[in-house]
């Protein structure tokens, strides 16, 4: 059977179909049985599995609709950023923001509150203005911000329908830099937290919990004149000229070194046309209050030695509140702590995720949706305050169950069957 991108899971799914229209899609609902959408497969669990039909959505033509008047553009669920991000910026627009790498679909990623990095960027899912799915009877169907079911649909797991085309709000296109500090140490990183993730449109810090530095702050400046000067100094960093991070491997990293490009040149850390991260890997990531990071990052620290023989990078991001109600920045500002593991001792990894989460336990740590994790029903439930009300959306659209599956019943998003 196929596996995921990083190929730490096996699908079970008896059958895949790839569907490249709407009608493909509502074909394979007009079947009985259960049904699941497949992206670009970057998520690192039993999520998107099912035990009837998966459907691949990333087959759709790259057919764009922009809305100058608005500001928008509507794109299909399975196109990667990377590939929208190209045709927007030769048309002077862009997204506010993407993930780390460029290769995953808009829908895919919406749909388990994929995030980037910056104080004032909330998820990718936060820029959806509308989205058409395909429901439990085979039909099409709209929401658009504001609508009452909304705030339930857009991150929504794939747990109500398969979401065929997706508005986005856009921005003018922009410019940015990217440099690298080293020489941060945890004591002025937890201490002036709010400075350091300030530093930039969007900081990350690339750690493996050494002492007495962070590692690297990697910190994307937005540009108004190509020659804006960014600061020499960083807390108590420095910025280095023109070095890589030792945390990319070989030379799939976007252009660092303070050189001005454009957004889509610059937000993603890896490029499009280059496998990103590791491949081999599997990743795990963590949601807190933002006024909480500096105790929840303290929490994390006391556990590094056990952690460092297993884990590649951790990086650390932040992210606004939104008000979508499965976000993992629901209702909060947040600091996100993300592990990229080795995939080797994947038994070793879920021991160490379980220590992790009961050291976040106490700061409400939320998990990231599409990546490893131990939280069940209850634990999903003390963290996510509209759970429940976005359950019961679900199983009013879908009360057959047509959509759910062994994942979304263990964490609590839909009704065990
Ligand atoms: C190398 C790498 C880097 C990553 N970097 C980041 C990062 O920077 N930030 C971050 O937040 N995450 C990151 N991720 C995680 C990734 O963004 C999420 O796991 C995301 O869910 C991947 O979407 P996908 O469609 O590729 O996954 P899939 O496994 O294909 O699908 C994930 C879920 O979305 C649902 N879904 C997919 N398409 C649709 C649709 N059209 N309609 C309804 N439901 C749908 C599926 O049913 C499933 O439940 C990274 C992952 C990898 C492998």
């Amino acid at each position: 059977m196929p596996r995921n991108w990083a190929g730490n899971y096996e699908y079970t799914a008896p059958r895949i179909v790839t569907a490249s229209t709407v009608d493909d899609v509502r074909r394979a609902l007009a079947e009985p049985g259960r049904v699941r959408a497949l992206g670009t497969r970057h998520s690192f669990t039993d999520l998107p599995d099912t035990t009837g039909t998966l459907v691949d959505v990333t087959g759709f033509a790259p057919e764009f609709e922009l809305d100058e008047g608005a500001g928008t553009v509507t794109v299909p669920a399975g196109i990667r950023y990377g590939v929208l991000a190209v045709w927007l910026h030769e048309r002077g627009w862009a997204l506010r923001n993407m993930g780390s790498l460029p290769h995953i679909n808009v829908g895919g990623a919406t749909a388990t509150g994929t995030h980037g990095s910056g104080d004032a960027n909330p998820v990718l899912s936060a820029s959806v203005r509308a989205l058409r799915y395909v429901g439990a009877d085979a039909e099409v169907h709209e929401v658009r911000r504001g609508d009452p079911d909304f705030d339930a649909l857009v991150v929504g797991l794939g747990a109500y329908g398969i979401v065929v085309s997706l508005t986005l709000d856009l921005v003018p296109a922009f410019r940015l830099r990217q440099d690298l500090y080293t020489g941060v140490s945890w004591d002025a990183a937890l201490a002036r937290y709010d400075e350091l993730t300030a530093a930039g449109y969007s900081v990350s810090v690339f750690s493996r919990w050494e002492e007495p530095s962070v590692g690297f702050v990697w910190v994307k400046t937005r540009l108004e004149a190509d020659d804006d000067a960014v600061p020499d100094a960083l807390l108590d960093g420095v910025r280095t000229h023109g070095e890589v991070s030792p945390f990319v491997e070989g030379d799939n990293a976007t252009e660092i070194g303070g050189v001005p490009g454009p957004w889509l040149l610059r937000l993603p850390h890896f490029r499009l046309d280059a496998q990103p991260s590791l491949g081999d890997e599997i990743q795990t990531e963590y949601f807190v209050d933002r006024a909480l990071a500096p105790a929840a990052l303290d929490a994390v620290r006391a556990l590094a030695d056990g952690l460092r023989p297993l884990l590649f990078w951790t990086e650390l991001r932040t992210a606004a509140a939104d008000g979508l109600w499965l976000s993992p920045a629901y209702g909060r500002d947040s600091a996100i702590i993300h592990f990229t593991w080795y995939s080797d001792r994947p038994d070793d990894v879920v021991a160490a995720v379980a220590r992790i989460e009961a050291a976040l336990e106490p700061f409400g740590a939320r998990p990231h949706w599409g990546k490893v994790h131990g939280f069940d029903r209850a634990a999903i439930e003390r963290v996510h305050p509209r759970l429940a009300d976005a359950r019961a959306v679900f199983e009013r659209l879908d009360p057959d169950g047509r959509f759910t599956n062994a994942h979304l019943e263990r964490v609590g998003v839909r009704e065990p069957r």
